[in-house]
């Protein structure tokens, strides 16, 4: 007869020994798995890509835009098109002045004007802002910080003009009054409209679209799983937490687009 104590230790070793060879390895590929698909999430957001080498990206050809090398997510691309051919046939021009602008090309625009090489709006340099985060505030009238912007996303378009007043009369307001009567039968929501009713952000802009069964979902992640903290890799950046970016920019967009 085996002495209890023995028999005890016999067990306790199998157990140990199981659960070190059979379970730890598959535990440790599991939790690897995971940070790497946020990982790779979040690098997306942020616009930390060459969309001319991404998959789902492609190139708009150029009777829709006016300069080539614009990109898009494709299934935003092929509704756009559509969208495009039922204006036309309603005596609507649409043309895409920009499209899906990388963390690099943002901060090409950013750092521009926060070292007075693009004057803001008013012809204002932004070197004569002494206070930091009121230069920043000013820049983010209408231009995105670098990692926040929905032209990372592939989704995101501007259309026509980058004057609101372009399409208060004439052939402008024909266009806008036909955007905001149409686009949404093809997936595409304005973010950024007036701000009467306390939405926070950038100022309107009647030329910008979001196209939304890609957008939502990103826009979901980012309030999620972006963090202030996150946003760094220009001049700047470290005031993203101070003004809280994530919840006054990329959230502050018209309810119909959330
Ligand atoms: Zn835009």
């Amino acid at each position: 007869m085996m002495p209890n104590i023995i028999k005890l230790f016999i067990v306790s070793f199998i157990i140990v020994c199981c659960n070190t060879s059979d379970k730890k390895p598959d535990q440790k590929m599991d939790d690897k798995e995971e940070v790497a698909i946020d990982t790779a999430m979040i690098e997306y957001i942020r616009g930390q890509f060459d969309p001319s080498k991404h998959k789902d990206f492609i190139s708009i050809p150029d009777q829709y835009a006016s300069r080539s090398g614009l990109y898009l997510r494709r299934e935003a691309l092929s509704d756009f098109i559509k969208m495009y051919n039922e204006a036309h046939g309603a005596g609507v021009s649409l043309i895409i002045k920009s499209a899906t602008r990388n963390f690099d090309y943002q901060k090409g625009i950013w750092e521009r004007k926060w070292h007075g090489q693009t004057l803001l709006e008013g012809n204002v340099d932004a070197r004569t802002i002494s206070d930091p985060k009121e230069r920043a505030l000013k820049i983010l009238l209408y231009s995105s910080m670098p990692s926040t912007s929905r032209h990372h996303w592939g989704t995101d378009i501007d259309l026509n003009s980058f004057d609101n007043s372009y399409f208060e009369k004439g052939r402008g307001k024909k266009e806008y009054t036909w955007l905001r009567e149409n686009a949404h039968k093809f997936g595409f929501c304005q973010p950024y409209t007036s701000k009467e009713n306390g939405r926070t952000g950038y100022e309107e802009e009647k030329w910008h679209w979001t196209y939304l069964p890609i957008s939502k979902g990103l826009t979901d992640y980012a309030e999620r799983y972006l963090k202030n903290e996150d946003i760094s890799g220009f001049a700047g950046a470290e005031l993203a937490i101070d003004i809280d970016v994530v919840g006054n920019y990329i959230l502050g967009i018209d309810p119909s687009c959330l």
